[in-house]
């Protein structure tokens, strides 16, 4: 099951109306018509993308009642039948971590993905370490969709015809893909050089891509969750600068990071963790 609210709210929740009955996925125009916007569309193509194949062909078969509404969908969840309407948030949570348990497929994925083989024991640290790292939100959503390659780069959006070219917003010489962007690129080296001296003892210029896109092994704690944190803030930056074709300066940076520890800090006071907060942002000046 997939729930997303904009979808819902542009009556898009069931799969015949994503899909045609010859299977394919309906005509982009049609969704622009209905107001959904780029990233609607791509969120679709994702749900399409996983959707069976003999599901797929058996939207010309099937019976559909076009005219139901949500409401009367049902969802069977640990063998019970629940309406949507009463379905509740912990019933969704609960369904989810079963499914994601599934250890192998996340193997799989990481492999097709980031062409690394990871042990189960490192794609945890891998999947834990920006839970460990920050409080932001922002930034834990931002490594999980990467992990999961569904950050979009022009390298995706080109394969989607939603740009022209899949050359790198920065150089617009090299094919925007992760490593491209977030490590190789020209412009982007200036970036990470400019940074080199955030940390007296770790230069973040000559940081490998592994650990660019997945974290320095470092203590979960004090300076290691510190420097873990920046890499992200730094690459999520690198990604918000494609739109306006300029890398963050090392100003933006640093009042970005700034900002994050003023909002940990008043996360760590209402939590009654100060110390731990103090520990971590002490080798931040
Ligand atoms: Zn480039």
């Amino acid at each position: 099951m997939v729930y997303n609210e904009r979808l819902h709210s542009k009556d898009f929740f069931r799969l015949e109306h994503i899909i045609d009955r010859n299977g394919d996925i309906k005509p982009v125009n049609l969704f622009l018509s209905k107001g959904l916007n780029l990233m609607d569309i791509l969120n679709i193509r994702d749900i399409y993308g996983v959707v069976p194949l003999s599901w797929k062909r058996d939207m010309n078969s099937s019976n559909l009642d076009t005219n139901s509404n949500i409401e009367s969908t049902t969802f069977i969840i640990k063998g019970n039948e629940i309406t949507l309407e009463n379905i509740t948030s912990r019933n969704v949570y609960t369904a989810l971590v079963t499914r994601l348990s599934d250890v192998v497929s996340v193997k799989e994925k990481m492999k097709n993905i980031h062409k690394c083989n990871f042990s189960e024991d490192e794609i945890g640290i891998i999947f834990n370490r920006p839970r460990w790292c920050t409080l932001s939100s922002i930034l834990r959503e931002f490594q999980f969709k990467l992990l999961h390659g569904i950050v979009y780069t022009n390298h995706h959006l080109q394969m989607f015809n939603f740009v022209d070219t899949n050359s790198c917003s920065f150089c617009n010489k090299h094919d925007g893909t992760y490593q491209h962007l977030f490590y190789a690129c020209e412009v982007t080296r200036t970036v990470w050089e400019g940074c080199n001296n955030l940390f007296g003892d770790i230069d973040l210029s000559t940081l490998s891509w592994e650990e660019i896109q997945f974290g320095i092994d470092l203590p979960n704690k004090g300076k290691g969750q510190l420097v873990n944190h920046v890499l992200l803030v730094i690459k999520l930056l690198l990604f918000l600068g494609r739109k306006t074709k300029q890398p963050p300066t090392i100003l933006h940076i640093k009042s970005h990071i700034d900002h994050d520890k003023v909002e940990e800090e008043k996360l760590a006071i209402s939590r009654n963790s100060t110390s731990l907060h103090l520990n971590k942002w002490e080798n931040w000046h």
